[in-house]
């Protein structure tokens, strides 16, 4: 069996994925944006069970587009984001690609919100792209 090691910037926050990913995606949400200083926020989906954290996360309650929370999850000593759950879609756990250790083998199957794309993002080859959310 595979698994993934990641953490926040000071390693208060460490995980392990226990599991391959269901979905890696790009997200070009303005909340995506805001929350993350940057212009997307890659994205890796693994089901609840095959998580498991190391250190206490604080948690901000966020509002999706589905009108269901999304609680987002951050390192209280450094800040790094580092994952989210969503009211939407109970059972998966939405891990900040960035903060896994290793990179390799990940390639971003989707873009969601498109429509919010900075002009000067060229779209990620062979992926799909929506532009708002994937349903
Ligand atoms: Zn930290």
């Amino acid at each position: 069996m595979t698994t993934r090691e990641g953490g926040c910037l000071c390693g208060q926050v460490r995980y392990t994925l226990k599991s391959e990913p269901v979905v890696t995606l790009l997200c070009h949400c303005t909340h995506c944006q805001r929350l993350s200083g940057s212009v997307f926020s890659t994205n890796v989906g693994v089901p609840e069970a095959a998580y498991e954290q190391r250190g206490e996360t604080k948690v901000f309650v966020d509002k999706g587009d589905s009108g269901q929370p999304v609680w987002r999850h951050f390192c209280p000593n450094c800040g790094s984001q580092i994952l989210s759950k969503l009211g939407s879609a109970s059972g998966l756990v939405v891990i900040k690609a960035g903060t896994l250790d290793d990179l390799s083998g990940l390639k971003p199957a989707m873009e969601l919100y498109t429509d919010h794309s900075a002009a000067w993002v060229g779209p990620v080859a062979g992926a799909r792209r929506f532009a708002q959310a994937a349903n």
